[in-house]
């Protein structure tokens, strides 16, 4: 099964019919506490719903597949994934941040992850020459978001993940953007991919999760392991059931999702109001070349500047009909965002910017509401 292709993996990994009854599709466990022997033994491999529990991997042994890697952990949101692996190194650990990146994990690095004696610094991953000059003394740990948020910046993983081990880092990749169905990182170079499940593996904006996949099942993946289940940042079983329930779909999903992105970003690259179109599957991408060789297909999130500045991006925002505007992405639903107005005191997104999840609406819905709003 695991030489299987992504769609296959995708609705048969972890999915295996209920033993005890046939039912086909995954039961739910929702126990908290699990018979044991006299002496405290594990009679199926379970104790307690925090260290770990059937439904949960369940979704484990899907991620573990999907991504093409030994181990895997589910967490409460991404957040808590990034949390539990940040954790993990010790005091005085030197980590290496994109600039452009998710804002929570910016947060996470600015607020937080001093106090815990992280030495921080961010770098453009997408200069290799200066992630090689950051790279002449040693590094921990090197964190590659690509395509990037909200930017859609690309990072070449193979690239950085020799310059990251050279410096004898950990190389993490956050794949939450591109799924493992549009990019692998294990098998470029990287040490552990990180996801926001709450996103494409969920699917349709009704559920919280993250998680985290090892290339090799070593001490750091357990010393991870052990952390999540003394802290305690785990993953519901319903959570865990729910994005099961996603990645069965998750294949078909991303097909139309990319489809649909490049038929809007072609549409809005040709538009006279706007100034640019940040999509990798545009040849005039500056990263279009490296996505071409790391990616299957471009994924479904873009933004967008438009040439009327802030103004002229609320009033687009405004006037959309099909598209929500919403924070978060990856559902069935078409969503607009315009950073800027909720990043707080100091929003580093463009005030011009437009950021979008394109859904799985009919594309030609998509590009008349954009057509519309634009005037
Ligand atoms: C949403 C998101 C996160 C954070 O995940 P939560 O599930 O919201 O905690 C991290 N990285 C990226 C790229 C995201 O889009």
């Amino acid at each position: 099964m695991h030489d299987a292709h992504p769609n296959t993996l995708a609705v048969h990994a972890g999915q295996q019919p209920d033993p005890a009854t046939g039912a086909v599709a995954p039961p739910i466990h929702l126990a908290t506490t699990f018979r044991h022997g006299p002496a405290g033994e594990r009679l199926a491999g379970y104790e307690y719903q925090r260290e770990g529990n059937p439904t949960n991997d369940r979704l484990r042994e899907a991620l573990t597949a999907l991504e093409g890697g030994a181990t895997a952990l589910t967490f409460a949101s991404g957040m808590a994934a990034m949390t539990t692996l940040l954790e993990s190194l010790p005091a005085g650990s030197r980590v290496l941040f994109p600039d452009d990146c998710y804002s929570g994990l910016r947060m996470l690095f600015t607020e937080f992850l001093p106090e815990r004696g992280l030495h921080v610094e961010t770098v453009d991953m997408g200069d290799l020459d200066a992630v090689r000059a950051a790279c002449a003394t040693p590094v921990s740990l090197l964190w590659i978001e690509t395509p990037s948020n909200p930017l859609l910046k690309i990072s070449d993983i193979a690239a950085l993940a020799i310059l990251g081990h050279a410096a004898g880092a950990m190389v993490v990749v956050d794949n939450t953007f591109a799924t493992p169905l549009l990019q692998r990182p294990l098998a470029l170079g990287a040490d552990i991919v990180m996801h926001s499940t709450t996103k494409y593996f969920g699917g349709h904006s009704d559920v919280l999760g993250g998680a985290l996949v090892f290339a090799r099942d070593d001490a750091f993946a357990r010393k991870v392991a052990h952390r999540l289940h003394v802290t305690g940042a785990v993953l519901a079983p319903f959570s865990a059931w729910l994005t099961l329930r996603g990645c069965r779909s998750l294949g078909a999903r991303m097909a139309m999702h990319c489809a649909n992105a490049r038929k809007l970003a072609e549409f809005l690259a040709a538009h006279p109001a706007v100034e640019r179109v940040n999509w990798p599957g545009l040849p005039s991408h500056p990263g279009h070349a490296v996505a071409a060789k790391q990616m299957r297909e471009f994924g479904a999130m873009l933004s967008v500047e438009l040439r009327g500045g802030r103004e002229a991006a609320l009033a687009v925002a405004g006037r959309l009909r099909i598209f929500t505007n919403a924070t978060s992405l990856g559902g069935c639903e078409s969503l607009v965002e315009h950073r800027a107005s909720v990043e707080g005191a100091h929003p580093r997104s463009p005030q011009d910017l437009l950021r979008i999840s394109v859904g799985l609406e009919d594309a030609r819905d998509l590009v008349a509401d954009f057509a519309q709003a634009l005037g």
